[in-house]
């Protein structure tokens, strides 16, 4: 796996360390610089676990991670097809681990909840054949007038391309 030079630490994480927050702050973890890989998520039960097209996992070895604060915040959801565990902050819902049945000494957490780096890029896709056709794919977008912040996919110079 190739190891990612980025950014420096920053927002309070210690040197070769990286924070995780989720939305509320109840929940904070620490990991020891570099997760093992990121990779992207495209399998219906965590689409529909985060409520998103996708999700982007840092895997990490659990002897790198330690959990800093909300231990009594989190909920967990087994579930009964594939025994997959998904923890969840439960306050405001955030996922927090994901763990798969294999690879038992590895748990993911979703790169969207640190603040800095992870020492990896997310170059990975599991079952990129479950991709739906409703994501964005980093077609041209032009500013919607009257809605700032809001852009629109340039549809017609998209099929063009
Ligand atoms: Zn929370």
């Amino acid at each position: 796996m190739e190891q990612d030079e980025g950014a420096a630490d920053d927002d309070g994480a210690p040197p070769g360390e990286s924070v995780g927050r989720c939305l509320c702050g109840a929940v904070v973890l620490r990991i020891r610089l570099p997760a093992f890989w990121a990779w992207h998520d495209h399998t219906p039960a965590t689409r529909k676990a985060h409520g998103a097209g996708y999700a982007t996992y840092a895997g990490i070895w659990r002897s790198r991670l330690r959990l800093v604060q909300g231990e009594d915040m989190l909920r967990r959801y087994c579930d009964p097809d594939s025994f997959e565990i998904r923890t969840f902050c439960e306050t405001c819902g955030a996922p927090i681990f994901y763990e798969r049945r294999f690879g038992a000494s590895m748990v993911n957490v979703p790169l969207a909840l640190f603040e800095q780096r992870v020492g990896r890029e997310p170059i990975y896709h599991r079952h990129p054949d479950e991709m739906r056709d409703w994501l964005y794919l980093g077609e041209p977008l032009a500013p919607l007038k009257g809605y700032p912040g809001i852009y629109r996919v340039r549809r017609k110079s998209a099929r063009r391309a």
